[in-house]
């Protein structure tokens, strides 16, 4: 039996888990994210201590992840001070000395549930996680989009709604983004309530759909996706998935003719399938990739 690492890094916690070829989660443990000095050594630890073949890693970024860039595989311009600049893949590929790869958490999460979870059997899906922050991950043909950096489609502008007291949103770099109007601290901020203790029948839940219909266009329009899965701690309000769909499809005007539309987007703007699993399943996916991806006869496909 082979066993592959996978690590869930995230702002507040690291998730680490030894899990093997057949995807059965072996060992795991989590971790606070505090500085590298005191959180790598005992993740270190945790992976000497079983005989992984490679390691994935599902991020917290924004990242560098352009081969050909010097700073490949480094935590770039974080928030998170302490991880500034940190040369994350690198350092764990020096320790370890099995193949690596790393992608940001939503992509992780994304990849995972078009091979295992919502999309599966698809080419294509986007990933949305609607919590603290608000992050996507875009997969196409197979492939998580990376690009000129990497998606942040949590930040794209959106249009205040006319009956928000709040337009100007609460994102530090872009007020009335995405994040900035549709996060749960931008719902707390706006009410005075968590999200979570927000009534059912409260106006707050128009907003929010309407702001996310509008992602929901967007992704439609720009990329096509197959399907578009929405998760995070906002998205246990279930009675969600249904607003939004209604309001993406007004919002498309009959424009996008298909008949996941016209059956009104139903199956389309769906839930995760892997409820909470997605992250540490799509670091496994990715340290499957990595082993693939050096092996002496792999070849790059022209
Ligand atoms: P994170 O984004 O930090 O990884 P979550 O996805 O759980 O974690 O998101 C946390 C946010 O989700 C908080 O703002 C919280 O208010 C909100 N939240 C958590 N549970 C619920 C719920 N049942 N209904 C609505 N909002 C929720
Ligand atoms: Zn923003």
């Amino acid at each position: 039996m082979k066993f592959y690492g996978a690590l869930e890094a995230g702002g507040t916690k690291m998730v680490l888990a030894v899990i093997d070829e057949e995807g059965t989660v072996q060992k795991r443990v989590s971790m606070p994210t505090l500085t590298p000095a005191e959180t790598m050594p005992g993740m270190i630890d945790f992976f000497r201590g079983s005989p992984i073949v490679a390691l994935g890693i599902g991020s917290f970024g924004p990242l560098d992840l352009n081969p050909r860039s010097e700073t490949f595989g480094y935590i770039t311009a974080t928030p998170k001070l302490a991880w500034r600049n940190y040369p994350l893949l690198e350092e764990f590929t020096k320790q370890l000395g099995v193949p690596a790869a790393l992608d940001t958490d939503v992509n992780g999460a994304a990849l995972a549930e078009s091979v295992l979870g919502a999309a599966k059997g698809l080419e294509s899906c986007l990933y949305v996680t609607v919590g603290t922050g608000i992050g996507g991950g875009l997969i196409i043909h197979g492939q998580p989009v990376h690009g000129l950096v990497h998606p942040e489609i949590g930040h794209i502008p959106v249009t205040p709604l006319p009956n928000d007291p709040m337009p100007g949103g609460i994102c530090p770099y872009h007020g009335a983004c995405l994040e900035g109007m549709a996060s749960g601290p931008a719902i707390e901020k706006r009410w005075g309530v968590s999200a979570k203790e927000l009534p059912d029948d409260h106006p707050a839940w128009d907003l929010e759909s309407g702001y996310l219909s509008q992602l929901c266009v967007s992704a439609m329009l720009s990329f096509s996706p197959e399907k578009i899965i929405l998760g995070g701690g906002v998205m246990q309000k279930k009675f969600l998935l249904p607003m939004i769909r209604e309001k993406t499809v007004r919002s498309l005007k009959g424009y996008v003719s298909h008949p996941a539309v016209e059956a009104g987007l139903t199956d389309y703007i769906t839930e995760p399938g892997l409820d909470t699993a997605s992250g540490i399943m799509g670091a496994w996916l990715l340290a499957r990739q990595a082993e693939k991806l050096a092996q002496p006869n792999h070849r790059e496909s022209i």
